[in-house]
């Protein structure tokens, strides 16, 4: 499979949305399916090399809280496209609260979803320094003449109309813009690939997102871009990639289902002899009527972060977003210098008994280190790549560290 063109399989939201146009382009197979075949399905063959690489490089914790910092460039033919910085500053809080669990409406998960309903522990925050180093909003606009240029593989090239991606392994590339002019696709993910291309990101129509109080209300409430986020991260749709009870999604605590929901169904439903969870995020359902992903879900996500992003998390390129519950000290604590040659500070100072720090290679291996007067040393580590976590209380940070020679 190596090689191929990986796009992620586009069923999207697209085919939630008014003519049930579906833009399937799963005639590619993609980077993700494999992966989800490596993760969920033992029978599902698949290439020796990445199960290798998977058990070798994974090291899925699943407490630190990581943040991805996000690039939105809005693509605009008129005015009505151009989204302003209010709404899209919206979408983003309503992605957080999502993925942390702190969305309004968690008390309308069934008490028979709740125990598996997940804090991903997963943030995002628009970018405050580009690749150039320079500051920035996180955002760019371009202006184009181009119709439907979500449909094309324009919106991805400056040249052509569209706006270059940011380097993906630095950033979350979300695009905004017109998909297809009557309003048929919502949006749509295409996920890391093992080589560099322009594409990879999430693309979400102008009418789907932020949070909207008119127009196109069943989807009017920000969670196309949960759901898009979700595929972006591995996961395929609640039901499986295809109908059928034989089909399932991979993850151990999303039941069986028989197909997709659509609209707000009355709660319980029943296919493949279960309780449907019509109302996860990777469901159809109106905006209004999700509000879960599972543990098995954050696992699998943050595995493929773990696995294929180890770059895109770990570095500083925005404070923690609106919803962090981190501590101010915690939030503004961070290291120097790094790189290092072996011996760190840390910001703010001092260190207490109530700070713990734990420091890890890429394997998870924890590792030992020197505590100074002023900070710590591991000048005995090999040069490489190192996790610290610093935990204080109930909570931690995770930063990178690279250790020179
Ligand atoms: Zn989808």
């Amino acid at each position: 499979m190596q090689g191929l063109t990986m796009f992620h399989c586009l069923t999207h939201r697209a085919d939630r949305v008014g003519l049930g146009w579906c833009l399937k382009i799963a005639v590619f197979l993609t980077f993700w399916q494999s992966v989800t075949c490596l993760f969920a399905q033992p029978s599902c063959a698949t290439k020796e090399e990445y199960k290798d690489k998977i058990h070798l490089r994974t090291f899925v914790d699943n407490d630190s809280l990581v943040t991805i910092p996000i690039v939105i460039h809005v693509i605009f033919g008129d005015e009505d496209q151009n989204v302003d910085d209010e709404r899209l500053l919206g979408q983003i809080r309503r992605l957080n609260e999502d993925f942390r669990r702190l969305n309004p409406d968690t008390a309308l998960t069934p008490a028979l979803f709740k125990d598996v309903a997940a804090d991903t522990k997963v943030e995002f925050c628009l970018a405050e320094i580009d690749p150039w180093s320079e500051s920035t909003k996180g955002i760019t606009r371009t202006q184009t003449f181009v119709n439907e240029i979500g449909l094309t593989q324009r919106y991805w090239q400056s040249a052509l109309g569209g706006q270059d991606a940011w380097d993906q392994n630095r950033y979350l590339n979300i695009w905004v813009c017109e998909i297809v002019e009557d309003g048929s696709i919502a949006g749509f993910a295409e996920a890391a690939k093992m080589e560099p291309a322009g594409a990879e990101g999430i693309v979400i129509d102008y009418r789907y997102f932020g949070i909207l109080t008119s127009g196109m209300s069943s989807f009017g409430g920000g969670r196309t871009l949960t759901h898009e986020t979700g595929h972006w991260l591995g996961l395929s749709h609640i039901w499986g990639v295809e109908t059928g009870c034989a089909i399932d999604d991979g993850i151990e605590d999303t039941p069986l289902q028989l197909d997709r929901y659509r609209g707000c169904p009355t709660y319980p439903q029943q296919s493949c002899g279960s309780e449907d969870m019509f109302m996860n995020f990777m469901d159809l359902t109106d905006d209004a009527c999700m509000n879960l992903f599972t543990e098995g879900q954050k696992e699998r996500m943050r595995r493929v972060l773990f696995t294929f992003k180890p770059n895109l998390w770990i570095q500083d390129l925005c404070e923690n977003p609106t919803t962090s519950s981190l501590s101010p000290d915690l939030q503004r604590m961070h290291l120097f210098p790094n790189p290092t040659r072996g011996h760190l500070r840390i910001s703010l100072g001092n260190l207490t008994l109530n700070h713990r720090i734990q420091i890890r290679n890429l394997q998870g291996q924890m590792l030992s280190y020197r505590q100074l007067d002023e900070g710590i040393s591991i000048s005995d580590f090999p040069p490489g790549l190192y996790l610290l976590t610093l935990e204080t209380g109930d909570q931690s940070k995770t930063f990178k560290i690279i250790k020179t020679d």
